[in-house]
């Protein structure tokens, strides 16, 4: 059976789904690996190195697709990407099924297996293979840098013979797996780092890592996390208005804020108003990671960056990840390589799409000419 990994069609993609290094555990697999040419070029990776890496180099995609029996890939495929599947092709990629609703239905005409990467459950077995994890971290990372870069001060405090400098104090909203990695980063950059979520549960983590939790003065408790799966739910209006005075409070004392605020199959809530950004210093700096969900600052325009008119700096990329091309190349390679040992039971280089599989058939959203999205829920243990 042959995987092979086409070059990404989304314009400015620079991400790649197989890496030589990802190739050679594939290849103990069981697998003989195929890369169309240049699909690593923007993510560092040369038809070189994949080449000496036991790997075949394809030339376009029509090949590589026509030469594959699985095709991994990043973005969700374009339709002209799923018109070239068919029965007994698998494709594992991001899908967000509830999206695409028009490549599901023609993936399923085309009687193609579609594993989507993003569908991957939640759950510690799963958590190698758990992609939307492994690029949050990076997205949360690459905000701080980010905000470090168009920030004209340094983060941590120094004591100078050019005078004293006071640390920056940075603000992370959402503490989810990206805005850990930001809390992360801030604190090891030597700034003051605030974090908030409404989710309680975090405190003790967020403390755990040299931050400090935003607590509200709000008495009724938000509702269990454990209900709700660990994600959050959009909030009472009481505490809305609580978490908005507390941000009016710290706006004119934060000098960066990294949003993170998502609820699942919702708009990105609006936190960080249009008076908030007025009330900031001028050459602060809003990084917005939910922007291409609406954002969680009013100002954010995705893939853009705005200057207000006080001179508040508001990143609105959408891409991230792809800004940090080789290190998510590798990790999300890597969270295809351990789906691929899923589905290699035999380690023989063949492929037994089990789907009694909990996490196997949670990720499946097209089975043999049927949509199998949404799964079934979990059973009950
Ligand atoms: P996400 O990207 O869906 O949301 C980011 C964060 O925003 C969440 O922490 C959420 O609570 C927070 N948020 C929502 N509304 C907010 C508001 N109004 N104000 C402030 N914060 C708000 O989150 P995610 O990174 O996907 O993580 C969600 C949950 O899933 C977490 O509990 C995480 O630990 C859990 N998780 C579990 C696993 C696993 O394998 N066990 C893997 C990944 C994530």
């Amino acid at each position: 059976v042959k995987i092979g990994a086409p070059r990404e069609i989304f314009a400015g993609e620079a991400r790649v789904a197989m890496t030589p290094d990802s190739a050679l555990q594939l290849q103990k697999l069981g697998y003989e690996c195929l890369i169309e040419a240049g699909a690593g070029k923007a993510a560092g990776f040369s038809d070189e190195a994949y080449a000496k890496a036991g790997v075949t180099v394809v030339e376009g995609a029509e090949a590589l697709f026509a030469a594959a029996d699985v095709i991994a890939k990043v973005r969700p495929p374009e339709a002209s990407e799923v018109d070239r599947l068919s029965s007994g092709k698998t494709l594992i990629s991001f899908f967000y099924p509830a999206q695409n609703k028009e490549l599901l239905e023609q993936a399923k005409d085309k009687g193609a297996n579609v594993i989507a990467m993003d569908m991957v459950p939640r759950i510690s077995r799963a958590q190698k293979m758990d992609a939307l994890s492994s690029m949050a971290n990076i997205a949360g990372y690459r905000a701080v840098i980010e905000a470090g870069n168009n920030f004209g001060r340094f983060f941590t405090g120094q004591v100078t013979a050019a005078g004293k400098i006071p640390p920056a104090k940075v603000l992370v909203i959402g503490a989810g797996v990206a805005g850990l990695a930001a809390v992360g980063t801030s604190v090891s950059l030597g700034a003051i780092t605030y974090a908030f979520d409404v989710r309680p549960e975090v405190a003790e983590q967020i403390e755990s890592m040299g931050a400090e939790f935003v607590f509200l003065d709000f008495k009724e408790q938000q509702q269990d996390g454990a209900a709700t799966g660990g994600y959050a739910a959009p909030s009472s209006p009481e505490f809305r208005e609580a978490q908005l005075k507390k941000f009016r409070e710290l706006a004119p004392e934060i000098d960066i804020v990294i949003t993170t605020a998502l609820i699942p199959g919702r708009d990105a809530p609006k936190l960080w108003l249009a008076d908030m950004v007025a009330a900031m210093k001028p050459g602060s700096v809003i990084v917005d990671l939910a922007a291409e969900r609406g954002g969680n600052c009013d100002l954010t325009v995705a893939d853009q960056r705005v200057v207000s008119e006080n001179g508040v700096i508001v990143i609105g990329y959408t891409d991230f990840p792809s800004r940090m091309a080789t290190q998510a190349s590798t990790l999300y390679s890597t969270n295809i390589r351990h789906m691929m040992t899923d589905l290699t039971p035999g380690k023989d280089g063949k492929l037994v799409h089990n789907m009694e599989d909990d996490v196997i058939r949670g990720a499946t959203v097209t089975f043999e000419g049927a949509i199998t999205y949404p799964p079934p829920p979990p059973k009950v243990q």
